[in-house]
């Protein structure tokens, strides 16, 4: 096992991997850009670093100025949250050619499912099922136009470079293809500097339905049933929750072993995720993501199992602590995503915050880097806390959150919080009746009638 763990990241993220780290005897590294000097992971970890000025790319973002700081403090592995370089394959290639161990998995892994195309291709060879579209990239416009007549409108064109919603673009009608086909290409340039594009059949009303994994690197692999998240604007989620509200025992056991049979198949090491559509009963594959997710904490209260530890032990070269029969879901659990932004236009608002108080009791989990007197950064993403619930079912989770949603204060800064609290009274959202459509149409009826 390692004795200590640099964590390149900052906020929540960091602070989850800190504690993990505490619970497992090992020293943990704070990086920290000069904006975050002040920053609660810098205050709660073992040791800490700048790794240089605000802008991330210049510190968090930056390969060279993270492993130097492997090498000043003597951490033999690097943690790296979510976001960031979480998903660079280049740099877990620069990481495993320093003699450091990346914790997560190969930067060969990294790079198969971080191109979207790549990512459909290995996944359809290993059985998973994918969203009828393209084969492969779809160089030009006559091309997509051809692509559309044959799976039908309306269809979306995605950049394989792309993520976070970016780089996606709906045409209805072939009329829309020219400027659908040309804006994501030109997204695609622009945020990742790779123009390649695939087209698949856009569905009309799918839930957001994504598949836990956990490999050991050595040929086996569990999987930890599904997340709902399917409540999202502009492509970002907000509302998370596990198990699916919709998804059958079957159906999860089904598409639950498809995925981890998968990832074996590939010798996959650590987490992942692998998002699916899913609609009238049957899952479409979009994309897998090679880390830890945001959304994580809604497996683990349900499964009753640390995943950052779970991480850690297989990257030293340990064996997973469960095998697929000792996993077992226990209630329900819900994350909502608190972030420092101004409603109804989610403008983000950063500044100090003059009042915190967490909430607490039963079931409740509040993983936020906050405190009062804290100043927020301007630089980095609004993302300032996730709150989340677990219940022994859902509708003791529903209340369990509205009843935390009431505790927690956060004052200084405009937050998303009324945003939860107006959707607990919603009918489709107290029943689970949601599609990825949902959210949006949702705010903007909200918006017409202001
Ligand atoms: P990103 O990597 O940017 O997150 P994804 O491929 O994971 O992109 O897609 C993000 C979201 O976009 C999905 O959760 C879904 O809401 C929507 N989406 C993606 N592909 C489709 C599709 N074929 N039909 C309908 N919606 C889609």
């Amino acid at each position: 096992m390692f004795d200590k763990i640099l964590i390149a990241n900052r906020g929540e993220i960091a602070l989850r991997v800190i504690r993990a780290c505490r619970e497992m005897g090992i020293a943990s590294v704070a990086v920290h850009s000069t904006a975050d000097a002040d920053a609660m992971h810098v205050r709660m970890a073992d040791e800490t670093i700048c790794i240089g000025p605000a802008p991330s790319s210049e510190s968090y973002l930056s390969p060279a100025a993270i492993i130097s700081a492997c090498e000043v403090t003597g951490a033999q592995a690097i943690h790296p949250g979510y976001g960031f370089l979480s998903e660079n394959a280049r740099f877990v290639q620069m990481v495993e050619d320093h003699g450091l161990t990346f914790i997560g998995p190969t930067a060969e892994h990294i790079r198969v499912m971080g191109d979207k195309i790549t990512a459909k291709d290995t996944m359809k060879a290993l059985g998973v099922p994918c969203v009828p579209g393209s084969d492969g990239g779809v160089p030009d416009l006559e091309t997509a136009k051809q692509v559309g007549r044959d799976i039908g409108y309306p269809v979306i064109i995605k950049a394989t470079a792309g993520g976070g919603g970016r780089g996606m673009k709906v045409a209805a009608s072939e009329a829309e293809m020219e400027r659908a086909f040309q804006t994501a290409r030109a997204e695609g340039k622009a945020a990742f500097g790779n123009d390649e594009v695939y087209i698949e059949k856009y569905l009309q009303k799918p839930r957001h339905i994504e598949i836990q994994v956990f490999g050991d690197g050595k040929g086996k692999a569990v999987h930890l049933g599904e997340r709902d998240c399917s409540l999202q604007r502009r492509h970002q989620k907000v509302f998370e929750e596990a198990p699916g509200p919709c998804i059958t025992p079957e159906e999860r056991a089904r598409i639950g072993k498809v995925c981890a049979d998968a990832v074996a198949k590939i010798n996959y090491t650590g987490a992942g995720t692998i998002e699916f559509l899913y609609e009238d009963g049957e899952f479409y594959f979009i994309e897998m993501n090679t880390r830890l997710q945001v959304e994580h904490p809604v497996t683990e209260a349900i499964f009753g199992v640390d995943l950052v530890r779970e991480q850690i032990r297989v990257a030293s070269g340990m064996d997973l602590s469960f095998g697929q029969d000792e996993l077992e879901i226990n209630g329900h659990a819900i994350e909502v995503r608190i972030n420092a932004e101004r409603l109804p236009t989610f403008a983000p608002c950063p500044g100090k915050i003059t009042q915190y108080h967490a909430p607490g009791g039963l079931g409740v989990r509040m993983d936020s880097a906050l405190y009062q007197g804290y100043s927020i950064p301007p630089y980095y993403d609004s993302l300032i806390g996730k709150l989340i619930v677990h219940g022994r079912d859902r509708n003791e989770a529903l209340s369990r959150l509205d009843r935390a949603l009431g505790e927690l204060i956060v004052d200084g800064v405009d937050t998303t919080l009324p945003l939860f609290s107006a959707l607990l009274q919603e009918k489709d959202i107290l029943t689970g009746n949601y599609s990825i459509h949902w959210l949006e149409k949702w705010l903007a009826s909200k918006l017409a009638d202001a």
